[in-house]
């Protein structure tokens, strides 16, 4: 069993990132400029963007987070996000999700520039990525193929698994992994809360992504010998035995698959560190854009 390590593999591409930064700040370029969007104080949006701010700073962006109370009304947030979308020295905005119940996160997605969509979720993006054109793809699953890439995960004629069919994560990640790309090459089977007999599915699988949301819930006896385990699955358990009171949970099981599996991702250091090193590099492409470079 080998382990996928995220946290090492994103060090790399923010490295990467950094010195391409460094390079452009030389020729006396700005730096390229990340906008969060935080409402509430939901402790998990406040961990992620956190990390997003932090990771940031060290590769020599420049970061603004803008904070709205829960109770913002729509109309608000949609003017601070056309204001953004405006303003010049901005170059990628994001809106952390989940919103508060009253204020529709299509309308949101919608509203930002799909210039500067560096989250991946606008229509133009989805749709460039389904048509294979240049343009933003979701941070979680492209830095799922970018941690396949370092790794040379063998991915092309295999059977890939998917559970979970987000339009953030699932969707996307089936698209990805059958193009005619490498990382890719795959043939996907897609699955979901409807799916029947789930367990049939993932013992074919050569490769499985584990994007539902449930903790522990890829068992052994659901993984053939000799698998690829992406793990998605972040969920905040409760543990007294903690200082912070809870530990993060992935959606597999990994000590007991982990000794079937030819590679695996741990939680945390899988998944989540890729996906903002995923969000860094759409972020570098969109400055490129701006400044044409
Ligand atoms: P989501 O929008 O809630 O979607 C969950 C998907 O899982 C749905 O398609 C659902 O099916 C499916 N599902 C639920 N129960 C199932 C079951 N028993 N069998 C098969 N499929 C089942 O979640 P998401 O936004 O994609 O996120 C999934 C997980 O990834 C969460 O834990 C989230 O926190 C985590 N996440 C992690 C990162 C990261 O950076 N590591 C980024 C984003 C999300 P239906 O469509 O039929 O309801």
């Amino acid at each position: 069993m080998n382990i996928l390590d995220g946290k090492k593999t994103a060090q790399f591409y923010k490295d990467t990132i950094a010195a391409e930064v460094a390079a452009l700040r030389a020729k006396g370029s700005r730096k390229p400029h990340l906008v969060a969007i935080l409402i509430g104080s939901n402790g998990a949006s406040e961990t992620y963007v956190a990390s997003k701010v932090k990771a940031c700073e060290q590769i020599g962006f420049e970061s603004t987070l803008i904070r709205f109370e829960t109770d913002v009304t729509e109309e608000t947030l949609l003017a601070e996000v056309h204001r953004l979308n405006e303003t010049a020295d901005v170059d990628g905005i994001l809106v952390q999700l989940p919103l508060p119940d009253h204020i529709r996160e299509d309308t949101v997605t919608l509203a930002i520039d799909a210039e500067k969509d560096v989250d991946g979720f606008h229509p133009e993006s989805l749709g460039r990525m389904l048509l294979g054109l240049p343009g933003y793809v979701p941070a979680t699953p492209k830095g799922i193929m970018m941690l396949l890439d370092y790794y040379n995960v063998d991915t092309a004629g295999k059977h890939a698994v998917v559970i979970g069919r987000s339009s953030i994560v699932g969707s996307p990640m089936s698209v990805l992994l059958s193009r005619n790309s490498k990382p890719g090459n795959c043939t996907v089977t897609l699955t979901h809360s409807r799916t029947v007999d789930l367990r049939y599915h993932t013992l074919q699988a050569d490769i499985i992504v584990a994007a539902l949301g449930k903790p522990l819930f890829l068992t052994a006896d659901m993984v053939k010998d000799g698998a690829v385990v992406i793990d998605v699955g972040i969920t905040r358990m409760k543990d007294e035995s903690l200082s912070k009171g809870y530990r993060i949970c992935g959606d597999v099981d990994f000590d007991a698959v982990a000794p079937k599996c030819s590679w695996i991702t741990p939680v945390p250091g899988g998944v989540g560190a890729m996906t903002i090193a995923a969000l860094m590099q759409n972020t570098l492409e969109a400055f490129k854009r701006r400044i044409k470079v």
